[in-house]
Order: structure tokens, then C-alpha cells, then sequence
């Protein structure tokens, strides 16, 4: 374990692609671990005394590195305009964050900093890869702002996908890689692709299981937002899910999603 005395420059966000969000500390002097190896910032996840997520810039901390552990205190506050810096909601798209663990998420499909690796996530679950002309056309009606969640890339149009750096045949052939997934994709794989955080596999297959047992469809999954069908089978972890559709944009992006592969 190693301590270093540092000055908090700045605070921003980090976004992984499952939702979470942690603070990230910008610090001076840079942290030299060994040869070649600086630390300019640390993503904030351990704090040794919890009233201490009130750092601020101009702050001064003690950092502790155990591997790739930082454990942060503060040992001089500078500022007196100073608040807790953990986000309630999510600075992209401003749903309320569900604090677990130690960390926030934001679960809510549509929330833009997911969204390219949302896509690709969703898509993998799929067998679809966007590799080369692809890639760049997903980057593209991206940038374009064509699209808001996965869901919405099967309703583009040739003319929408093309553009000047886009020929219509380059358009065409993302259309047919992005369509010809409908009508192939099991329950399972369909679960597994809408990300929901703490939805294991083993969760995932009761659910699939239930759903056999009730000759659902993928067409169905809707009727899984149905509280007494849920109740009436409490022997399914149904935790993550009730999270996951707690959200409005959520249960519209699932009846959206599932309804697509059936058009
Ligand atoms: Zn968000």
C-alpha cells in the first residue's frame, strides 16, 4: 500500500457502458506509481470516511493505491461552498441514478452517453458485430442524431442512412445486417441484450422458463410489467427487472423492441 499527498484540480464523470457513473478526481501532483506509470486521476469509488464525497476542487487528499484500489480522504478542505458530489441524477439524461453498492447507475435505455456502446452490446447478444462500413455508418446516424436507442436503427430508411460519406448500397447492406436479426432472436438472447444491471443468466432463465411454461413470445415480454404475474411467482429474483422497468423510457424501449421483430 502506498500513500501520496495530492490537490484535487477538478471533478468529472466517468460513464461505463452499463450505466454506472463515478466521480473522477483530477489531482496535482500527478501520482508516479513506477517507471512510465502516472496517475492523473482517480475514479472515485472508495472513500474512507463517507462524509468525505463532499471533495471539491482545491482540496487537498491522502491517497492510498492498493493495486488498482484507491482509497481517497481528505485531509484539508479549502473550499467552504462544498457538496456531496455523487449525482442523483444522470447528468446525460437527467433520470434519477439507483444507488447500489457503493456505486450509481443510471438504467435508463435511451440515456445518451450508453448509447453507441448500448448498441453495440445489444447487438452482440444478436450475433451482430459492426465492424468496417458498418462501424462507420452506426458512428454516423449517431453523430446525426438518427437515433436514440438501439431500437430505433430498424426503423431507419435507405434515404435516412445515406448520406454524403454514405452511399445508398453502404446503406442498404447496414439495413439488411441490422434486420436480418428479427424473427431469429430467442428469449433469452433478448433478455441478455436489454443490459439490465444485476440480471444474471441463471435470473434470466427462470424468467424464460415461466414465460415457456406460459407459451409467451418474445412479442409477450410486455406482460412481464404485470405486478400479480410477478407476485404469483416469487420464486424468480425479480429484483433487477422491477429496477430496470421502474423506468418509463425502459418499458417503452421493451414493448418498442419486442413488437419490432415481430413486424
Ligand atoms: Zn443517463
Amino acid at each position: 500500500m502506498n500513500n501520496f499527498d495530492v490537490m484535487v484540480t477538478d471533478i468529472s464523470y466517468l460513464y461505463s457502458n452499463d450505466g454506472n457513473v463515478i466521480p473522477y478526481l483530477r489531482i496535482s501532483p500527478f501520482i508516479n506509481c513506477s517507471e512510465n506509470n502516472f496517475i492523473t486521476g482517480i475514479p472515485l469509488t472508495l472513500m474512507e470516511n463517507e462524509s468525505d464525497f463532499d471533495v471539491a476542487p482545491g482540496d487537498r487528499v491522502s491517497v492510498s493505491i492498493n493495486g488498482i484500489k484507491f482509497l481517497v480522504k481528505i485531509t484539508d478542505r479549502i473550499v467552504t461552498d462544498r457538496s456531496d458530489i455523487r449525482i442523483i441524477t444522470c447528468p446525460i439524461c437527467h433520470q434519477p441514478m439507483v444507488f447500489e453498492n457503493g456505486f450509481s447507475y443510471c438504467h435508463n435505455c435511451d440515456c445518451r452517453a450508453q448509447l453507441e456502446t448500448h448498441i453495440h452490446s445489444t447487438f452482440r447478444e444478436y450475433g451482430v458485430e459492426f465492424v468496417g462500413n458498418n462501424l462507420r455508418i452506426l458512428v454516423s446516424v449517431i453523430s446525426r442524431l438518427l437515433v436514440r436507442s438501439p431500437v430505433d436503427l430498424f426503423w431507419l430508411t435507405t434515404e435516412q442512412i445515406s448520406s454524403e460519406d454514405v452511399s445508398v448500397d453502404d446503406a442498404r447492406f447496414f439495413q439488411q445486417t441490422i434486420h436480418a436479426v428479427r424473427g431469429n432472436i430467442t428469449l433469452f438472447q433478448f433478455f441478455r441484450s436489454l443490459n439490465v444491471h444485476g440480471m444474471t443468466d441463471e435470473i434470466i432463465n427462470s424468467i424464460v422458463a415461466l414465460m415457456n411454461s406460459l407459451n409467451f413470445s418474445i412479442l409477450d415480454v410486455p406482460k412481464l410489467m404485470d405486478v400479480e404475474l410477478m407476485n404469483s411467482h416469487p420464486e424468480i429474483n425479480w429484483y433487477p427487472w422491477l429496477q430496470f422497468i421502474s423506468y418509463e423510457n425502459n418499458r417503452i424501449y421493451i414493448s418498442r423492441l419486442s413488437g419490432v421483430m415481430y413486424i
